[in-house]
This record gives C-alpha cells, sequence and structure tokens, in this order.
C-alpha cells in the first residue's frame, strides 16, 4: 500500500511537472558538493584489494562511473578460488554451503543495493547493484535474491571448492572430540588445511573520482563456518559500508557484528563530515567499538576486544585511511602516486 501510494505520488508529480523543483533543489546541492574534488582519482581496498584497486583505477582513468570502477575491481576477488573469504572459493558455513553477503553504494544518486546469504552465484555485489538499479529495494536475501538473480540471467554455479570443501571438513571433524566425525591422521592432512584457521576475511574497496564522486562496494562470504542465515555487516548499509557523496565513504571488514553494533561505515563517515581527517575518524569510531565492548565473552584479560574490525575510507579530496582496533597488516590504495599497501594503523597495542 505503501509502496503503492508512493508510486502514485511520483507518477502524479511527475506527470504534473512537480518533480522540478525537487530536482533543481537537488542541483543546487550537488553544485556545492561539485566543488570539492581530489586532484587525482583515489581507490582504497582491504589487503586483498591489490587487484581491485588497479582495475578500478584503470576504469576511473577512462571516465567509468565509480561504483563500476569498484566493483569490476572486486568481481576479480570474487572469482578468484584462491581468496576463500570471497566469492567463488569462500569458506562455506556450518553445513558446507556458501553464503555469500555483499552490498554497493553510489554517491551521485545516494542509491544503495545488497545481498544476503545469497547462494550460487559468484558475483555477489553485481546482483547487489541490479538490486539498486533495477528494483525499489535495498537488500534482498536468501531465495529471494537468488530468484532475483535467476531472473536477471545469473547462472548457479557451485561455490564451494575442493580446498574449502577440505577446510569445512577438516573443521567439523575437529569441532568436538565427542562427536562421531574424526579427522584424518596427520600425516594424510592436506597441510593448506591446518595453515587457514583465521575466521574473518572480505574484500571492500571504495573510490573518489575526479570529479569527486564517491563509491564503495564490500563483498564476502561472511565469517567461517557460521550458523546458516547468519548475516554480517558486509550487506548492511551503514554497518560494512557507507557512502555520502558530500563527504566520503567507508567500508570495512572484520567482526561484522561489532559494525552491526555500531554502525560503523556510517558513523566515520559522520565524524569525516564533521571535518576530521579519515584516520581521525576511523580511530574515533574505533574507540566507540572498544567502548560499547562489554560482553565478557568479546574481551581479552586486558578488558579489551579481543576481535579487530579494520576500516578504509577515503574523503572527497582524495584524503585517504586505512584503520583498525589492533594495528595489523596493511590496505591498498591507489593514487596519483600509484598503487601501495600502506600499513593500517591500530587504536590499541597488542591484538
Ligand atoms: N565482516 C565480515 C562479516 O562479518 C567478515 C570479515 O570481514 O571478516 O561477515
Amino acid at each position: 500500500m505503501a509502496a503503492m501510494k508512493r508510486r502514485d505520488f511520483m507518477k502524479t508529480t511527475a506527470a504534473l511537472g512537480m518533480g522540478l523543483p525537487l530536482l533543481s533543489l537537488g542541483g543546487v546541492a550537488e553544485a556545492k558538493e561539485r566543488n570539492v574534488k581530489p586532484d587525482h582519482p583515489v581507490v582504497v581496498s582491504s589487503a586483498n584489494g591489490e587487484r581491485a584497486v588497479k582495475k578500478a583505477m584503470e576504469m576511473l582513468t577512462k571516465g567509468a562511473d565509480p561504483l563500476d570502477a569498484v566493483i569490476a575491481g572486486v568481481n576479480i576477488v570474487e572469482a578468484d578460488p584462491n581468496d576463500i573469504t570471497v566469492g567463488y572459493g569462500g569458506l562455506p558455513n556450518e553445513e558446507g554451503v556458501v553464503q555469500l553477503d555483499s552490498s554497493v553504494m553510489h554517491g551521485p544518486t545516494h542509491n544503495a543495493g545488497a545481498v544476503a546469504a545469497l547462494e550460487n552465484i559468484k558475483h555477489p555485489s553485481k546482483v547487489a547493484k541490479l538490486v539498486m538499479e533495477r528494483t525499489d529495494h535495498v537488500l534482498l536475501v536468501g531465495k529471494g535474491a537468488l530468484k532475483f538473480a535467476k531472473a536477471h540471467g545469473f547462472k548457479e554455479e557451485n561455490l564451494l571448492t575442493e580446498r574449502a570443501r577440505k577446510i569445512w571438513l577438516y573443521w567439523k571433524e575437529t569441532l568436538n572430540p565427542n562427536d562421531d566425525w574424526f579427522p584424518p591422521p596427520p600425516e594424510e592432512l592436506d597441510p593448506e588445511v591446518r595453515k587457514i584457521f583465521q575466521v574473518h576475511g572480505t574484500i571492500n574497496c571504495c573510490a573518489v573520482d575526479a570529479n569527486g564522486d564517491l563509491a564503495g562496494v564490500t563483498t564476502t562470504s561472511g565469517l567461517f563456518f557460521k550458523i546458516p542465515g547468519r548475516v554480517g555487516d558486509s550487506p548492511i548499509i551503514g554497518a560494512g559500508l557507507y557512502v555520502d557523496n558530500a563527504v566520503g565513504a567507508c567500508g570495512s571488514t572484520g567482526r561484522g557484528e561489532a559494525n552491526l553494533k555500531n554502525l560503523s561505515s556510517f558513523l566515520v563517515v559522520e565524524y569525516m563530515r564533521q571535518g576530521l581527517h579519515p584516520q581521525d575518524a576511523i580511530m574515533k569510531v574505533c574507540e566507540r567499538i572498544v567502548e560499547h565492548t562489554k560482553l565478557p565473552y568479546l574481551l581479552n584479560k586486558r578488558g579489551k576486544p579481543n576481535f579487530n574490525v579494520k576500516f578504509y575510507a577515503v574523503n572527497k579530496k582524495g584524503e585517504f585511511a586505512g584503520g583498525a582496533i589492533y594495528e595489523s597488516g596493511s590496505f591498498w590504495v591507489y593514487d596519483k602516486n600509484g598503487p601501495r599497501e600502506v600499513p593500517i594503523k591500530g587504536l590499541l597495542k597488542g591484538s
């Protein structure tokens, strides 16, 4: 009913030419936003984003829309079976089923789309963009998201690679010493499998183009061995991704539940709106997450979070930063000085 009313309203106002004042107001705001732009496009991405920033920059320098550029960038990683945290080859849920989450946000239109718990489709970020462009909605989940993807011609594929299946099986077989699943004898265990026991990973990529227009995408297979149906921060606008074309863009990787409880990416952008440099905005949000982490099972012996959350942000001027609760590795940036890895600054010492 509400949707119909809204559509009717839109039709009526368009027919009467009443859309015009709204459009011209938008135009004024946009003109103001357009006073700020970087001296060169800038792309930032998580540690697994080398190919993403390169692809996105190649497209931005040819004049591509910033959202098309960042999506094309992360599509490379979604298709890569060797990245076990994203798309094809991503680690499955506790039942051995790969469920993917992704969101996209387009600064110039302040439009967004997302999918969650999507199975059998390699490129959830492409489906998220179609949710944005070809529906009146922002988020489609599970079976509905799959039906929507198939309606748009996506083909179902098995996303569980042999490597991911072996890692999952080892996890299952070692989960409970009292159940009926036994791990293989150590000499038969694939050494690759034992190595991989991190639990988080995702790719985020955000960009500002030469006009100062921003966009971002986050895409992931989510928490390893999650409860089926668990949705993380990556497909939730404001949590794992946020873009405001007047200000900047931010995305995140790490413990999604912390971002869901703090709407962290939105908050980073809000701090940037107040004039903070992306680095300071990120650190303030990390402080907020630390303050809000009160549940004992989430605290280490020092009373600090026993998990990490990382952020990647770029503002309209092209200033950028990567930061986390705990210093950890690096992120990718591509600006006028070329593509490079930059260390992620941490709020707290230790891990
Ligand atoms: N943030 C993702 C999630 O919670 C996973 C990650 O980045 O590690 O689903």
